[in-house]
């Protein structure tokens, strides 16, 4: 069974507030009448049969320690329970704490991170937990067997380095095609941070740059994955940014992708 979590945080963004906002909303574009709930593979999404809604995770007036505990905590009462978690942020920085309970239960744990960023700064703005450092944490504590990005097109002196000392295998936008077979490992882990969409087809982010992918290139690599997917996470989504819902809709349409997938047998 999948176990979707909504995580509404944002204090950890670096630029701009508002998506903790955006579980609720990419919520109501999934479960918008305009749309039917079968992925495109032919998986019916029924709540109660493949997947059920476990709400919102309570961080109002946490310390950045406990919101971290909290976070974690929750996945690892899910995981105990059988259950994958597909959680909405929310900034980046849940995907550390999610990636640090997944661990426990999984210490051979593949990720897929899709970014306009790589975020793995050491630290940023002084912030041991910024949602540009994620993955500086992830891999600084071993939490992952391999770390595999797709779409990036911000990289950095710093985080070039970063890449190198953890050995991050980094697709760049410009090297990325369909074509290229990524070799994931088994069980794998999905990031979707919303801004590796070009903003054409997302606007709504906080961190726009332009030249990313497509919703179809998600779908696509998603699609012919051929790997266990245990979990997933979709954020950054800022709906202050959105313009008519277009951002939210395409997250509520790579979610149901995304837990399509999960069920395939
Ligand atoms: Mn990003
Ligand atoms: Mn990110």
């Amino acid at each position: 069974m999948i176990s979707l979590l909504s995580i509404p945080t944002d204090r950890n963004s670096s630029f701009l507030k508002g998506s903790s906002f955006a579980p609720k909303i990419i919520l109501k574009e999934f479960h918008s009448e305009a749309r039917n709930k079968f992925a495109e593979n032919g998986v019916e999404l029924t709540k109660g049969e493949n997947w059920n809604d476990i709400g919102d995770l309570e961080l109002k007036n946490l310390t950045h320690e406990q919101e971290f505990n909290c976070i974690k905590d929750k996945i690892q009462e899910q995981l105990k329970e059988k259950n994958y978690c597909v959680s909405l942020g929310g900034d980046h920085s849940i995907t550390y704490p999610i990636i640090k309970g997944y661990s426990k239960f999984y210490p051979n744990i593949n990720i897929l991170h899709f970014d306009a960023h790589p975020d793995l700064y050491h630290n940023f703005d002084e912030n041991y937990y910024s949602h540009a450092s994620p993955f500086a944490r992830i891999m600084e504590e071993d939490l992952a067997n391999s770390l595999t990005q797709i779409g990036i097109r911000t990289l950095n002196d710093h985080q070039r380095l970063q890449v190198n000392k953890y050995g991050v295998r980094v697709v760049e936008m410009n090297n990325f095609s369909l074509e290229n077979n990524l070799e994931l490992g088994s069980p794998l882990y999905i990031s979707i941070d919303i801004d590796a969409l070009d903003p054409a087809f997302a606007p709504g982010v906080s961190h726009a740059e332009p030249g990313g992918l497509t919703t179809r290139d998600i779908i696509r690599v998603i699609s012919k994955l051929d790997v266990k997917i245990i979990g997933a996470d979709i954020v950054e989504y800022n709906p202050n940014m959105d313009l008519k819902n277009i951002t939210a809709i395409t997250a509520a349409k790579l979610l149901k992708e995304i837990m399509g997938k999960m069920c395939e047998e």
